[in-house]
């Protein structure tokens, strides 16, 4: 890093490009800030870590100029104020010993002596202090990474310590009272820029933890909890976004209804719980053979509703078939035996997709009734003509 035992900072001065550096970051963090409250932050926004990375990198590359460095830490203060840990380290050297979470009680004589007292403290050789202070871990890994001497800065938000900010350098007796006079005069934009980041990540992280709970809130009010499969408000909602489309591109759709045989007695006989195993099997069964563009709800009980686009009166008795056999080929095993189930289908294809939706399921159903006469473990297709009733 640059020296700046030269003489052109005196004091205060030459810190004027590193103020407009670190007020258009703490901008740049307001605009952020904002943004985020706004709205639901996409995935790549909500890598909270990163900003106070992104800042401290910054800071990083901004203070050679004034101060002079070969590695800075920061610690910071933890939410109840009871401990500062280390939050962040960059070092020319390449053994950084001391990275990030090292953690000690505010109370800890040295921290206070620091944070206490508000003012940076510098330390121009550290394996004397070492010497004095042998119980002080951080001055020791330090040394290790071929640090001699240190300046201390305190940061605060108003009285409150927020946490501290360590430059070191290989150089014994680097830092002089005009680095400790320089960090005093930016110390407030430091601890600005800190504190916002942090506000910023914890504003991320908070977003993030609504996003996943509004996600997990969806999926409830839209899947069946037993099957894991739409459910009947979510299907119908599906069936009729379907119809839509299948009008407006002027084309074929079917709806199935799809009924478990005898299931009754299948609980009867086995018992509820068994029953429910035999239905996840089906709903299972039914989810695999169908394709991506086909869906699948839970309209209630042992009944399942599946949505064919595209699909013709040619189509659908396959497509029936298909879905028959998916789940009646073979017996489901229940933990306590194997369980032969079958199920009756019944199609209503809308050739034009000019049918309203309780039109389609009463059809639908009517086909089912029939198939279930016929003998049940087999299906039944009807045509809806546009205006039948
Ligand atoms: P069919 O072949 O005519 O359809 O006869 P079925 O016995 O399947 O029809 P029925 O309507 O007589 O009985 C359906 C049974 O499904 C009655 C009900 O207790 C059971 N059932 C509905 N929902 C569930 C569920 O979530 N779990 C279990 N285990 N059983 C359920
Ligand atoms: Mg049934
Ligand atoms: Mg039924």
């Amino acid at each position: 890093m640059s020296d700046t035992n030269s003489d052109e900072t005196h004091g205060v001065e030459g810190t004027t490009e590193l103020e407009n550096t670190l007020i258009a970051v703490e901008l740049k963090l307001d605009e952020a800030f904002e943004a985020a409250g706004r709205q639901a932050l996409t995935d790549d926004e909500a890598g909270a870590g990163m900003v106070l990375e992104q800042v401290l990198d910054l800071i990083y590359d901004s203070f050679g100029s004034v101060i002079p460095y070969d590695r800075i830490g920061v610690a910071t203060t933890e939410d109840d104020g009871q401990i500062v840990r280390s939050r962040w380290a960059r070092s020319e050297a390449d053994n950084l010993k001391m990275g990030t979470g090292y953690a000690a009680p505010l109370e800890d004589e040295a921290v206070q002596n620091i944070l206490g007292s508000g003012e940076p403290l510098i330390v121009n050789d550290l394996e004397a202090y070492l010497k004095e202070h042998p119980e002080s871990q951080p001055t020791r890994d330090i040394i290790e990474e071929g640090m001699r001497s240190s300046l201390t800065c305190p940061l605060a938000s108003g009285s409150k310590p927020t946490g501290m900010m360590v430059f070191s350098s290989k150089e014994r007796n680097a830092y002089t009272d005009k680095h400790r006079d320089i960090f005093t005069h930016i110390a407030g934009h430091v601890a600005t820029i800190l504190e916002r980041s942090r506000m910023y990540e914890k504003l991320i992280d908070l977003n993030w933890q609504l996003q996943v709970a509004s996600d997990a809130l969806e999926y409830q009010a839209t899947h069946d909890g037993l099957t894991r499969l739409w459910n009947r408000t979510a299907i119908l909602a599906a069936i009729e976004r379907e119809i839509d489309r299948a009008r407006r591109q002027e084309k074929a759709i079917t709806i199935v209804m799809c009924d478990i045989d005898n299931f009754k007695a299948i609980n009867d006989t086995h018992g509820h719980l068994i029953g429910d195993v035999v239905l996840q099997a089906v709903a299972g069964r039914l989810s695999e053979a169908l394709r991506s563009y086909e869906t699948v709800g839970r309209y209630g009980g042992e009944e399942f509703l599946i949505t064919l686009c595209d699909c013709d009166a040619d189509g659908a008795p396959h497509v029936m078939e298909r879905l028959r056999t998916a789940v009646g080929g073979e017996k489901v095993e229940t933990g306590k035996g194997a369980i032969s189930v079958t199920i009756s289908l019944g199609g209503a294809v809308s050739v034009m997709a000019n049918t309203d939706i309780d039109e389609l399921i009463r059809v639908a159903d009517e086909a089912l009734f029939a198939a279930k006469g016929a003998g049940r473990n087999c299906h039944e297709v009807r045509v809806v003509e546009a205006g039948d009733k």
